[in-house]
């Protein structure tokens, strides 16, 4: 099987040293890891049973959530995984111990490129770690996720006395949510804010939007259904 460019890439230590080199790389026929046809399609699937598991299980306490996921969908081969990866899609969202984007979307290790923080910030680091989920990775698909009763967002909107570093962390959310009302608001003003951020400070990123490589979506989880509506 010939290397495919992403392991060849990653082989390389990126995508800059690919470039400089002038290599071209024959993309694979077929991959070994889970590519779904549609990304986007496949993260909102992931969550319509995922949302329908949640609201089972807080109808019905007794109930493993475990236990109603996990079906009939891609697994990728842990041996496969042992030296490579080929995530999906990427997503950057909240820190909340009740946000976790594998489950949200029902998959497994290998799908998925996450980063987080508290509040879901575009702070260097995550506009660094999407670059590279974009440019060496190679992921169709960057979704931003805010989600409701978040407690940055909540603290960003309060005048309470924090820490500098906490200061540090909220001072950006402030400056997306300035005219919000309402929290929720305020939580979807952050979240499309951050995505702003990612095309406006990143040339790889927007060039990546542009050529059609990468698409940009929007969204909110809600802890009540379960369910990540499109924003
Ligand atoms: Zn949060």
């Amino acid at each position: 099987m010939p290397m495919q460019r992403r392991e060849l890439l990653n082989a390389c230590g990126g995508l800059s040293v690919a470039v400089l080199a002038g290599v071209q790389v024959a993309e694979a026929a077929e991959s070994r890891f889970c590519s779904p046809e549609d990304p986007l399609q496949a993260l909102m699937e992931g969550n319509r049973r995922f949302s329908r598991a949640w609201r089972d299980a807080a109808a019905n306490p007794s109930t493993d959530l475990s236990v109603l996921l996990h079906g009939n969908r891609c697994f990728n081969p842990p041996g496969d995984l042992i030296d490579g990866q080929q995530p999906w899609a990427t997503v950057l969202t909240c820190a909340d111990s009740r946000v976790s984007p594998s489950w949200i979307f029902d998959t497994t290790p290998g799908e998925l490129f996450v980063i987080r923080n508290a509040g879901n910030t575009a702070f260097t680091e995550a506009i660094a770690s999407v670059e590279y989920s974009v440019s060496v990775l190679n992921t169709p698909l960057v979704m931003v996720m805010g989600h409701s009763g978040c407690g940055a967002v909540t603290s960003a909107m309060g005048g309470d006395d924090l820490s500098p570093s906490l200061e540090r962390l909220l001072n950006p959310i402030r400056e997306q949510i300035s005219d919000s009302t309402t929290l929720d608001e305020a939580i979807r003003r952050n979240a499309r804010g951050t995505a702003a951020k990612l095309l406006k400070q990143s040339d790889l990123l927007s060039q990546a939007e542009a050529d059609g490589r990468m698409r940009l979506v929007v969204s909110c989880f809600d802890l009540t259904s379960g369910a990540v509506i499109l924003i």
